[in-house]
């Protein structure tokens, strides 16, 4: 089950679509070397992910702070991909760290 809430507009929802297409893409493609798990993933805590996140409270994500973006992707109403500043040239490991947190 897919669940998607809380999108901006139209645009903000052909984006999320795009990459759950793509995710599920990849994933069909690796079926045969995946294993599946069974165990259940635990959301990662707010500290752990305002560290990866710039800390500049610059606003850009449309929330007035880090803090308040950190928190609205552990609830899933938001992704990486919506802090501009995150997708600059420099930030490739805070990226990858925040994927790792399963986000
Ligand atoms: S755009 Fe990124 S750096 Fe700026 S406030 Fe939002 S989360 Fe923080």
């Amino acid at each position: 089950m897919i669940s998607i809430n809380n999108l901006k507009d139209r645009s903000h929802a052909e984006r999320v679509a795009r990459m759950a297409v793509e995710r599920l893409n990849d994933i069909w493609e690796c079926r045969d070397e995946i294993t599946p798990d069974h165990t259940t993933r635990v959301p990662p805590k707010l500290l752990d992910v305002l560290r990866h996140l710039p800390r500049t409270n610059c606003g850009e994500c449309g929330v007035s702070s880090c803090m308040a973006f950190a928190a609205s992707l552990i609830e899933g109403e938001r992704c990486v991909e919506d802090c501009p500043p995150l997708l600059e040239a420099g930030m490739e490991e805070k990226l990858v760290e925040l994927r790792e947190l399963g986000l």
